[in-house]
């Protein structure tokens, strides 16, 4: 990506066709499809990329089989069509996960999920072979697309294979099926990377307190640098709103009285990481969790990631700590379910994260509000976007920008379907760097693709760089150097949450006082950002804030019962950043 301050100087010099707001990505998937069908775009997100709903995600890319029990089909669909696309346009990011429903005691797997997993393989297979045949920049046709077997059932031995951790339970038997894993933030920062290369201008930390009008029309943003405090205006002939869970605080009272009652009802999911020894997985398992619910056990990045849960939400959006209830619930069914007797001690980390739901006013339980993504044009022009899932991005900054499209009067088509996203690289063929081991190649090769080599090169120019950032895992400290450089990364939470993913995988080590990773990723940020040393302690300090806001700092706790995570609050926020604006009308002209 640019240089912030040069995406600032441009944001404030030029006048674009479009400024997306929020740096999600459903906002990322905007940008990158308006700026591919000619816009010129800016996209301003108010705290760091992806640091909403977009890093705080199940992580799977799917079809979602539960909601055919509320017989969601369209949206069942639509999602499986985006998971084949998916793999075939970023498929060193989203890769095809094996998942299975499994049998105990002599049972059979029960019937009614084989006919649910019938369905959805159909409906996989149907959506892709009606799809009209494409031929692509890169001789990929459509039904090249990712089409995964159809389910089976296997035996006890090869669930063994897939379950290592059931071994003391001695399953009989399983459905095995497929859907698809990504790392939630990658994909972000890779789509707005894309969004870049056609000519998008992004900042983050760079919050819109106020639509610029002309004539009653949006015509722009007024925003607050957060960094230095400054107010810029961004000039845009169309302005499109995708915040997410905070959708309905930009321009409250037109949103709420001309698009029937969209109200944004926050429902929050907590997840917890354990240890891939303490539970030891190869595919993903779909976890019974009391009163018919399921949750999933999925294995990533090494760890066992256990999830999730889905509950009305009143408290503050900024910092969506894990609910201390769920935590004990989620250890819990884990326990039940795969014969161990973890403690919250044994929790590695938890996060929460809440869903953009939107509610027309009934009073349906989260769990059952459709996760279809609802889009809204108010009278100044303004477009909302929200709702949604990580997995139908692609399909909803489509549906805005065919709107936008139309609404110029121009012939400008969709082109994302045939735009890859990163280039996949295999982790051999990346440059030699001395001391970094095989996993971390393969690591910087699922999470760059062809960028990777940037990584290692660093790496191989300052031995020091080659190091791993923590220990036992495999992500490597030039990494926090080139988010620098590369991603816009400002803060050690930045890196550790965000670029790397190792503030979830080890949170709790990560947040205690004194913990080693945090200064040295502090010292990596500090060459490149100019920081002295005085600086470098504010920032480790700033992390801890961070993670304590979070509510990862305490995620299980060292004694049962894992109560006394943080509340989250609004107040904390890292000390370099001035206070949020208050929300203001910008000025009319
Ligand atoms: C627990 C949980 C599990 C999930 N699991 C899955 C899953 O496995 N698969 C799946 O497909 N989906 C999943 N989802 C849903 C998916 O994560 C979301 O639908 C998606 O991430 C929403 O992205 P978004 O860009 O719309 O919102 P966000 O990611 O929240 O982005 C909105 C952005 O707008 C910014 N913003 C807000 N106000 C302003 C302002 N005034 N100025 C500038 N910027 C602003 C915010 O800082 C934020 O970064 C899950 C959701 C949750 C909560």
């Amino acid at each position: 990506m640019i240089a912030r301050a040069d995406a600032l100087a441009a944001l404030e010099a030029e006048r674009f066709d479009v400024v997306v707001i929020g740096g999600g990505i459903t906002g990322a998937g905007v940008a990158l499809d308006a700026a591919s069908r000619g816009y010129s775009v800016a996209l301003v997100e108010r705290a760091d990329y992806a640091s909403g709903t977009s890093s705080r995600s199940s992580k799977l890319v799917h079809g979602g089989l539960r909601y055919l029990q509320s017989f969601d089909l369209g949206l069942v669909r639509e999602a499986l069509v985006e998971r084949a696309i998916m793999v075939r346009l970023a498929p060193h990011l989203v890769k095809p996960l094996p998942m299975l429903v499994t049998a105990f005691d002599g049972k059979r797997p029960d019937r009614i999920m084989g006919v649910a997993l019938n369905m959805y393989d159909v409906m996989a297979s149907e959506r892709l072979r009606r799809r009209p045949e494409r031929r692509f920049r890169f001789g990929y046709r459509a039904s090249e697309d990712w089409s995964p077997d159809r389910h089976r059932i296997i035996d006890a031995a090869e669930v063994l294979e897939h379950l290592p951790a059931l071994a003391s339970r001695e399953p009989t038997s399983a459905y095995l099926f497929y859907d698809c894993q990504t790392d939630d933030v990658r994909l972000t920062m890779t789509v707005l990377g894309e969004a870049e290369r056609f000519g998008a201008v992004c900042a983050n930390r760079c919050e819109v307190s106020g639509l610029i009008e002309e004539g009653g029309r949006a015509a722009g943003v007024r925003c607050v640098d957060r960094v230095s405090g400054r107010t810029l205006d961004v000039r845009a002939t169309s302005v499109v709103n995708a915040t997410g869970v905070w959708a309905d605080r930009i321009r409250p009272e037109e949103i709420h009285a001309e698009a029937e009652v969209p109200q944004i009802r926050p429902s929050r999911g907590t997840h917890i990481v354990l240890s891939g020894e303490d539970v030891p997985l190869r595919s993903g398992a779909v976890v019974p969790a009391g009163g018919g619910r399921n949750i999933f056990a999925l294995p990533w990045l090494g760890r066992t990631l256990v999830g999730t849960t889905d509950k009305n939400y009143s408290g503050p959006l900024d910092h969506v700590g894990p609910d201390p209830e769920d935590i004990s619930y989620l250890l819990e069914s884990s326990n039940a379910f795969f014969g161990t007797e973890l403690a919250p001690a044994d929790v590695l980390g938890a996060y929460g994260g809440v869903r953009p739901l939107v509610s027309t006013g009934d009073t349906k339980r989260s769990v059952d509000i459709s996760r279809k993504a609802e889009l809204f044009e108010t009278s100044s022009g303004l477009i909302t976007i929200t709702g949604g899932k990580l997995t139908t991005w692609r399909r909803m900054a489509k549906q805005v920008v065919d709107r936008l499209v139309l609404r110029d009067g121009l012939e400008a088509p969709c082109r994302t379907e045939d735009i890859p996203l990163g280039l996949p690289v295999e982790a051999g063929s990346l440059p030699d760097a001395p001391g970094v081991d095989e996993q971390s190649r393969e690591l910087m090769a699922d999470r760059y693709g062809h960028a990777a080599g940037e990584v290692l090169d660093l790496a191989a120019q300052e031995p020091a760089f080659a190091r791993r950032i923590v220990p036992g895992l495999p992500d490597l400290l030039a990494e926090a150097r080139l988010a620098a450089r590369r991603e816009q990364a400002l803060t050690v939470g930045d890196v550790l949450l965000r670029r790397t993913r190792l503030g979830l995988l080890d949170s709790r080590a990560l947040a205690k006082a004194g913990a080693e990773a945090p200064r040295v990723v502090a010292a990596a940020l500090a060459d490149e950002l100019g920081w002295d040393h005085t600086r470098i302690e504010r920032e480790v300090t700033a992390w801890h804030e961070e993670a304590e806001a979070e509510g990862i700092a305490d995620a299980g706790g060292d004694t049962a019962p894992p109560v006394g995570v943080s509340p989250p609050s609004d107040e904390i926020a890292p000390p370099a950043l001035p206070p949020e604006p208050e929300w203001e009308q910008a000025s009319t002209r």
